[in-house]
């Protein structure tokens, strides 16, 4: 029997898209060995959360209330866990890998003396043990990392897998657990929030995405990127070249850093193809490359290789889809 702890964040009152993912994990580790997910939420009840959390595979809401914990400050976070993992008693302890997560898991894994599996893309249990899928040297092959000690802490890698199909009517718990946090252990102060306005197709969801890469030399460009993702009702991502260029947001990069995405169009525009990029684009269900360097090696990626400068490509290409998208 597997029980699983997910942590999530109080946002809103529905889970996000990486909660829901995560919680699609936990009941492909709880399911088959009849085990329960408690989904421990940081902060205070929101309405409509709980339902929508059971109705996402959770079977317990554990509410973790300490005022701290709106800040999301990461030490008051880890300080919370700690008590939080004995008392559910969970075997495996799952959040969403982001950039919180990186904050908090490896903290947490320390404070609990518990082994940590980062980028978790499949999670089965085999007996006693549970066998995580992870990606290694920067993506080029796969992991499986066998753990036969418990707690264990995990990292979803986001878009890796999906969330179960809505469980609804399904009955569910709920608890409310007050923690105290020692204050002289919160080191972080939050000064500002700053949220980044999406408009349109948020990246990590988009079904297309068009992305740019130091081949468009200059933040211009984009704006044809832009044209042509918003003719697909898609995104439009970039290269870590591109946004430590400051040509266009930090929130567009693609890549070992930057967003997984998964989208079933991933059009490449003057990106070589390094490991770091692939490791958040690779998943894509068709990828399209066009590069005037016919050696780089996006082509061995790319389903569909265009071999030529974006700027004789790019504008009839939009022309066409927007002929298409009219006619
Ligand atoms: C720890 C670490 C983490 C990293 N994380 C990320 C990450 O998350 N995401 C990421 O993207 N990178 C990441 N990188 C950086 C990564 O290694 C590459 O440097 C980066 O992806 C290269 O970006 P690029 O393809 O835009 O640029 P380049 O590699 O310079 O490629 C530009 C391409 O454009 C082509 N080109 C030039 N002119 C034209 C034209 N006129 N028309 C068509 N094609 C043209 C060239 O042939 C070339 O292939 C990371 C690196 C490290 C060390």
């Amino acid at each position: 029997m597997v029980d699983v702890l997910v942590v999530t964040a109080a946002e809103g009152n529905t889970p996000s898209r990486n909660t829901l993912e995560v919680l699609g994990a936990a009941r492909r580790l709880a399911d088959p060995t009849g085990g329960a997910v408690t989904t421990a939420v940081l902060g205070a009840p929101v309405e409509g959360l709980f339902s929508a959390l059971v109705a996402g595979g959770a079977d317990e809401v554990l509410w973790v209330e300490h005022p701290p914990l709106a800040d999301a400050a990461p030490e008051a976070a880890v300080a919370a866990l700690t008590h939080v993992v004995p008392h559910v008693g969970a075997a495996v302890v799952l959040l969403a890998d982001d950039s919180t997560a990186r904050e908090v898991a490896p903290r947490l894994a320390y404070r609990l003396q518990a082994g940590l599996v980062t980028e978790v893309t499949a999670v089965r249990a085999e007996g006693d043990r549970v066998v995580f899928a992870r990606p290694a040297y920067g993506g080029r092959c796969a992991a499986e990392l066998v753990a036969t000690r418990f707690p264990v802490v995990g990292t979803v890698k986001l878009r890796s897998l999906e969330p179960v199909s809505e469980r609804s009517g399904r009955p569910g718990a709920e608890r409310r657990l007050a923690v105290s946090v020692e204050p002289s252990l919160i080191q972080t102060t939050v000064i500002e929030r700053v949220t980044d306005e999406v408009r349109g197709v948020k990246l990590e969801n988009a079904r297309v995405v068009v992305s740019g890469g130091r081949g468009l030399k200059g933040p211009e460009p984009f704006r044809q990127l832009q044209e042509l993702a918003q003719m697909l009702r898609g995104a439009v991502g970039a290269t870590r070249a591109a946004t430590d260029a400051g040509w266009v947001p930090v929130s567009w990069q693609v890549g070992q850093t930057g967003k997984t995405v998964s989208p079933d169009l991933y059009i490449a525009v003057g990106i070589s193809g390094a490991i770091q990029h692939l490791a958040g684009m690779s998943g894509a269900k068709t990828i399209v490359a066009i590069n005037s360097d016919p050696d780089a090696p996006i082509f061995k990626a790319a389903h569909l290789g265009v071999v030529a400068d974006f700027k004789a490509v790019l504008p009839p290409f939009t022309a066409k889809v927007k002929a298409l998208i009219e006619s």
